[in-house]
Parts: C-alpha cells; structure tokens; sequence
C-alpha cells in the first residue's frame, strides 16, 4: 500500500467529487491519507473529512503565505483530535516576498517567528513537524536546530532537493516526495534522490498541486501517488513493491498510523 502524506483534501477543488477521488485512491492501493493544515479557514472542512473517513488523517498548522492567521487558530482545538498526527505545514516560503528590501526583511522575520512558534507547539503536543520550504533552506535549518526540532522530527514536504538539507535525516526527519520526481527538468532531484536514506523516504502528492506526468496540467490527485512510487522504483532500482513498504512502514512510524 501507500500512504499519501500529503493531500489537501480540504481544498475547494475537491468538494464535487471527493468520495470517487478517494476511492479511486484506495482501489489503486492507497490506504492512508494525510490533511496537512495550511489555512485556519479550512480546518473544519478537514474535520468533517477525517470524522466521515477512517483512513484520514490531519494536521493543524499555518503556512507561510497566511502567517496572518496564526494569532487567531486554536491550535488547543485541532491538536487535541484523536486524528490530527502533527503540527504543519509551517515553515519558511521566500519565494513570493514583495515590496521594498525593509519590507521582505520584515517578512522573513515574521515568517521565522511564526515557524519558530509552531516548532514549540510541536513539543508541547509531542507530534511530528509538516515544513514547507522554499529558496530558505539556510534558514529553515538554523531554525529546526536551534529550537530542537528534533526532539519531535518531521518531514520536510515538496522536498526540493537541497543537498544543504540531507543531513537533516540524521535528526529524525523525512524527505516528502511528490509528482516534482516525474518532470522532465527534475534533475535535481534525481540527483539527490539516492543520497536520501531510504528509511527517511515518503510519498505524498500535495495535492490538488504538482500534478505527476502522465497528467500534468489537470488536478493533482491521491491516486497519482502511484505514479511517484513507480518512478521512485525505476531510480532507485529498487522493486515497487519494496518502496510501497518501505514508504509506508516510515509514514507508520513518523506520524504513529496504524
Ligand atoms: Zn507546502
Ligand atoms: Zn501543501
């Protein structure tokens, strides 16, 4: 099987169909799915999600595009649910930072406080960490090792193949791998790939984003996780099968699933 560690299904784009989304996953082989919190806006949804399906999961936590949101959410809430089994995605997102010098500057130190803060919530509810990084891996790492992150490990999401970031999986945290692997110009991961140890590999597909050839361009879906897992295989060289359990056993392990 597969576990999908990463899939907003509490995204509007799923509202119309998400039973047969679901099911066209779980006849395909994934059994488990995974709601990283993103906006605070959509956590409900993904409550009346995971309480009308056994296999999804959730996760409580703020990305850094809505870092505004964060003051408001009642982490006390969400992180107390049977169901929900880390704090994310948070992180550092340098990607989309406007204005003047003065005002990206304030905006990282924002960003950071917000991760900063989130870390600790990690701690204190002794669940894993969803990170979201993109063009900060410099810092996103000073961070998780100076708050002691991995007191609580995680995974670091839509990894984006920064070697910088590697030496993380010695402090307990896991390398999330999505539709990215399948592009043409994913030389980079492809690269890093192999130098990932494969007890700190998992699938996700950050769904409805990244779609994986052979359908990029249309909605990202749970079931396309297969394909990564296929590609995962013919890289490493290692039998699907293997990666399926190999994978699996590690989301088990990481997020404490069943
Ligand atoms: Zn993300
Ligand atoms: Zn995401």
């Amino acid at each position: 099987m597969i576990i999908d560690t990463h899939i907003h299904l509490d995204d509007s784009r799923y509202n119309d169909d998400l039973d047969a989304v679901l099911d066209r996953a779980r006849e395909g082989g994934v059994k488990r799915f995974i709601i990283p919190g993103a906006h605070p806006d959509t956590l409900e949804r993904a409550l009346e999600i995971v309480e009308a399906n056994s296999d999804v999961y959730f996760a409580v936590g703020v990305h850094p595009y809505d870092m505004d949101s964060f003051d408001a959410l009642d982490f006390d809430k969400y992180a107390k649910h049977e169901k929900c089994v880390a704090i994310g995605e948070c992180g550092l997102d340098y990607f989309r930072l406007e204005g003047s010098d003065e005002d990206k500057l304030k905006e990282k130190e924002r960003q950071k406080e917000v991760f900063r803060a989130q870390i600790e919530l990690a701690k204190k509810y002794k669940k894993p960490l969803i990170v979201h990084i993109r063009d900060a891996s410099r810092d996103s790492k000073e961070i998780l090792q100076a708050s002691d992150a991995k007191e609580v490990g995680g995974v670091l999401h839509c990894y984006n193949a920064d070697e910088e970031l590697l030496s993380l999986a010695k402090e307990g945290f896991y390398f999330g791998i999505g539709g990215v692997l399948t592009f043409k110009n994913a030389k980079k991961l492809l690269n890093v790939l192999p130098k990932i140890p494969e007890d700190k590999l998992l699938i996700e597909t950050d769904g409805p984003y990244l779609t994986p050839t052979p359908h990029r361009g249309e909605r990202n879906e749970p079931f396309y996780t297969t394909f990564v897992a296929q590609k995962m295989s013919e890289l490493l060289d290692i039998p699907l099968k293997n990666i399926k359990e190999t994978t699996t056993q590690n989301a088990q392990k990481l997020f404490a699933l069943r």
